[in-house]
């Protein structure tokens, strides 16, 4: 897999406000904001977008979600919403996977 702006902020070779991290990933606030909260989950591990992502990866992937749920309830966030955009039709541009999460104001259903 390429190089991606998000694997330049793992390995600090460029900034981010960074707000959490372990072993398995890293939270970091998004650098153009969709809401009053808005941070990206990102698992270490290159995954370009989810679908690429196996079997192998059923731990991981359950443990962005509970990142997701728990950094978010660290912001303050009761209510927030969670996205994945998968491949370009689905508006991703940045081919790590991550998960949004956006929250401090109200959403919209079904999405645009
Ligand atoms: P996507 O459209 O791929 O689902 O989302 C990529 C997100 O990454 C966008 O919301 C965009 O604002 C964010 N982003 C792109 N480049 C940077 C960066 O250099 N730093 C941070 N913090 N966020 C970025």
């Amino acid at each position: 897999m390429s190089e991606t702006i998000f694997s330049k902020i793992i390995a600090r070779e460029i900034p981010a406000d960074i707000i959490f991290e372990d072993d398995e990933c890293l939270a970091f606030r998004d650098i153009n904001p969709q809401a009053p909260t808005h941070f990206l989950v990102i698992p270490k591990k290159p995954i370009p977008k989810l679908s690429d992502a196996t079997s192998e990866d059923q731990t991981l992937l359950g443990h962005l979600l509970l990142v997701a749920s728990q950094v978010a309830a660290d912001e303050g966030l009761t209510d927030f919403r969670l996205n994945v955009n998968n491949g370009a039709g689905a508006s991703q541009t940045v081919f790590h996977l991550h998960v949004h999460v956006l929250g401090g104001r109200s959403f919209s259903w079904p999405p645009g």
